[in-house]
């Protein structure tokens, strides 16, 4: 049996998201929930740990993470957690002598600033646990048939989670059972992809004054709906 602490997250999401027949996608659903915990927790419980802090300082936010934690309440916190951070930039992106030194050259400062721009502590934290989700997803599928068929009735998953799913059956799973997870899969994405084609088609029409008069169906959301699948 895979690890609790994913197990209970996704099962309890999975049946969420059939009971209340929700139109999203599994793994982005995940993401949300951890991504929330971790911004709680950098800006709570974890902010004064030191060995968090080390990391927080090496890694940074992007700026999509920055932009959510300067929305939230503890903002001491935030400036706290910055003070350090600007400090650790300062040391290691710029170059010991000085951004200005003349002995300074671009090529030598481009390596610490690719590193800097590149990670982010909450990204790095969600990813590794969404991985794991992942995992644990492709686990359940395989051992247990009532999760097996709870997971088929999932609307769609995004196009990006799509490919983590895939490549996770690929490295989890026997390759036996590889094709049947294909299918188990890619079936929900063919289904999902034409009925969003269609309305985003009839969503189109809608602006022909023909059409004027005819009911939007499922039409209305499909514009947001495909961002939210492509993306
Ligand atoms: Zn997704
Ligand atoms: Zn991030």
């Amino acid at each position: 049996m895979k690890e609790q602490i994913y197990t209970i997250p996704v099962t309890e999401t999975v049946d969420r998201i059939n009971e209340n027949g929700e139109c999203t996608c599994l793994l982005c659903s995940l993401y949300k929930k951890l991504e929330d915990d971790e911004l709680n927790l950098i800006l709570g419980a974890s902010m004064m740990e030191p060995d968090i802090r080390i990391k927080t300082n090496k890694e940074g936010f992007c700026r999509k993470h920055f932009d959510m934690m300067l929305t939230m309440k503890n903002k001491l916190g935030l400036a706290l957690m910055l003070q350090s951070h600007i400090d650790e930039v300062r040391n290691t992106v710029f170059p010991k002598e000085g951004l200005f030194s003349p002995k300074n050259k671009c090529d030598a400062s481009l390596k610490p600033l690719e590193e800097h721009t590149k990670s982010c502590y909450i990204c790095g934290k969600v990813d590794f646990h969404l991985g794991k989700m992942a995992e644990t997803i492709v686990y359940l599928w395989e051992h247990e048939e009532e999760f097996a068929k709870k997971f088929s009735k999932m609307p769609y998953f995004c196009v990006e989670h799509y490919r983590l799913l895939l490549q996770t059956g690929v490295y989890k799973l026997p390759k036996n059972k590889q094709n049947d997870f294909y299918t188990a899969v890619s079936s929900i994405q063919k289904a999902y992809i034409n009925s969003l084609y269609d309305d985003v088609s009839w969503f189109c029409k809608k602006f022909d004054y023909r059409f004027e008069d005819e009911p939007w169906g499922n039409s209305k959301d499909s514009c947001e709906r495909a961002v939210k699948f492509l993306s």
